[in-house]
């Protein structure tokens, strides 16, 4: 891949406000193998996590025929009689995103218009299910961002925030809501809830949709690409005249003003159906061509989650760093919680797979950000909480190994 820079910027400084938030002493749930470490997760009297209990509370306490008919009221208003388009959904070709476009269009006589951010580096499976998706009966755009940009915001955040995966992450969010506005279809369905599936905050544990001020703090680290932009400049990664001649607009959500005046909501699907990851992936290989990786991906023991980008190892990789939880825990943890394997069987592969180093696509990742492999290893040394890591003979030893 073409080189970025000429010169090598300078050192930029780690400001990931999320690092300062950790609590110091480390507990993991007493139900899957996920610890406190998770940024925002909340723990019961009994050391369960949030995304156990909400786990629980999707088996027995959420009155999934209720919200069945929430689900059919919200879309009666929106169906269009003609054709056209009456929802946007985000869509990867993944087995979620082919869940609920396949949902919406075919259980529910939608008319969806299908919307794609690129990842980084398509892996080839990944382009694969893309293209079938798109082949089994969906209207779709897809979106590139400016490489030079993009690289150059991957690389920012990468020093800064201690992964390169933000620009991806806060595009792929963005990019929906733009598109929204831009062919007047006001409402956007997402697949899951992350932050109550997965463990983080509960505040929208009642409530279909989210506010889009949230999104700096849950999504963007508290650093969206204003800051970084700025940090850019700064250190010689973006030129004055890139600064001024780019508004990184695609990157940040619409102004509130023009979401209010459109009616523009993003609404979960996972409110309104019981979220399951294993039956979106039947309903995904039977119906959006979706296939599965023929290998597991590196740092886990799946093969079909986050399976699109080359660089997805190294945004797992990077949280087991920060966080002492990786690729593994947090396949693992989602598995116990629909009762598919054990909490020992977890334990075991957590301990055989989490933080094994995504070597595969080293090389790749290294060139897409333009980073000499040293300053890779500088900056990741760095990502270590020190609550978590000793290190004894040169090697990292993770203080609270799961038993
Ligand atoms: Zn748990």
């Amino acid at each position: 891949m073409k080189k970025l820079f000429k010169r090598q910027p300078p050192k930029m400084p780690l400001i990931d406000i999320q690092l300062n938030e950790l609590p110091d002493h480390v507990i993991f749930c007493s139900n899957c193998v996920t610890s406190n470490q998770r940024p925002r997760i909340t723990f019961d009297e009994n050391n369960v996590c949030s995304a156990c209990q909400y786990a629980r509370a999707k088996e027995h306490t959420i009155n999934w025929t209720e919200r069945e008919t929430m689900l059919q009221d919200l879309l009666d208003q929106h169906r269009s009689k003609d054709g056209s388009y009456d929802v946007i959904v985000p869509s990867s070709g993944g087995k979620d995103s082919g869940y609920v476009a396949y949902q919406l269009k075919h259980e529910y006589g939608m008319h969806p218009l299908t919307v794609t951010w690129a990842p980084f580096l398509y892996t080839e499976i990944g382009r694969k299910n893309y293209d079938s998706m798109v082949q089994s009966g969906y209207d779709n755009i897809f979106f590139y961002p400016d490489g030079i940009t993009h690289r150059k915001l991957a690389r920012i955040a990468f020093e800064c925030n201690g992964d390169s995966w933000d620009p991806f992450a806060w595009g792929q969010k963005a990019f929906s809501i733009h598109m929204a506005l831009k062919f007047q279809v006001p409402l956007v369905f997402y697949g899951e809830n992350g932050e109550l599936e997965y463990g983080g905050s509960s505040k929208y544990l009642n409530k279909p949709y989210e506010d889009i001020n949230d999104w700096q703090y849950f999504y963007f680290r508290g650093n969206g690409v204003t800051e970084l932009a700025r940090i850019g400049k700064e250190y010689d990664v973006f030129s004055s005249d890139e600064i001024k001649n780019s508004s990184f607009d695609i990157y940040k959500a619409p102004p509130l003003e023009a979401i209010d005046k459109s009616g523009v909501q993003m609404h979960w699907f996972s409110f309104y159906k019981k979220w399951i990851p294993q039956e979106n992936y039947y309903c995904a290989v039977e119906n959006t061509g979706f296939n599965n990786n023929d290998e597991r991906s590196e740092g886990t023991y799946t093969k079909y989650s986050s399976i699109d980008d080359k660089t997805d190892g190294f945004h797992f990789w990077l949280g087991y760093l920060k966080f002492g939880m990786g690729r593994t825990t947090r396949d693992a943890s989602m598995e116990i919680r629909s009762q598919h394997i054990t909490r020992e069987e977890a334990i075991a592969l957590v301990n055989r797979y989490d933080g094994e180093f995504p070597k595969k696509h080293f090389k790749a990742f290294l060139g897409y950000l333009d980073l000499p492999e040293q300053r890779f290893w500088d900056i990741t040394e760095k990502l270590r909480s020190q609550h978590l890591w000793d290190k004894i003979q040169n090697e990292w030893k993770f203080k609270y190994p799961l038993e």
